[in-house]
């Protein structure tokens, strides 16, 4: 079966609001240290981004390399750290950069553990939320778009590890022909 590929967000409409997270990331942490965790693989891109949109000095990143376990195309929220952060957050403001809350079970779990080490303050931003799913409430600090109940790939998101690499976020669709 072919597949085609239904653009959802453009590169466009992509980097417009990443700019206008990383100026108010920017304008809210003026007076911070901020640690930025992206959480690998899905936020590479994201997080690279990000990170170019925030005009502070005082900012240092770190990843964490996650797994998610489920069936499909669904999270089951049991996720295993593949990589874990470089340096201690103790005392430290974090903020945390996702590239989807879908059901939000594993951004909880992430939450959970990052505050064990007692951070001075643990924030969310994620580029997309899908709050259709939602299995837990998660309170997301900096959002970039809300989009319906569909799988989406591209701009760091993969299916079966393939699509990471395109600029824009879509759908993939079967159109039946070969
Ligand atoms: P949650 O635990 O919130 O259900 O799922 C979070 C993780 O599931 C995301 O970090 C991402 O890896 C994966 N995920 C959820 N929805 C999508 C989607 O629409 N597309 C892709 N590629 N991954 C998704």
């Amino acid at each position: 079966m072919a597949e085609r590929l239904v653009t959802l967000l453009s590169a466009e409409q992509i980097g417009e609001r990443v700019r206008e997270l990383g100026q108010k990331i920017t304008k809210d942490y003026q007076d911070r240290f901020l640690v930025l965790v992206i959480v690998l693989k899905g936020s590479f891109v994201f997080g690279a981004d990000l990170a170019r949109a925030i005009d502070l000095r005082d900012c240092r990143i770190d990843f964490l390399g996650t797994r998610s376990y489920g069936e499909g195309t669904s999270s089951s929220g049991v996720v295993q750290i593949t990589h874990d952060l470089s340096r201690p957050i103790d005392g430290q403001d974090v903020l945390i950069v996702e590239d989807i809350v879908d059901t939000g079970l594993t951004i909880a779990h992430l939450l959970d553990l990052l505050r064990t080490r007692k951070p001075r303050s643990v924030r969310i931003c994620s580029l997309l939320h899908k709050p259709a799913r939602a299995k837990v409430e998660v309170k997301i600090d900096y959002l970039g778009f809300t989009i319906e109940d569909r799988f989406v790939v591209g701009y760091g998101l993969d299916f079966a590890e393939r699509f990471r690499n395109l600029p824009f976020i879509g759908v993939v669709e079967c159109d039946g022909t070969r």
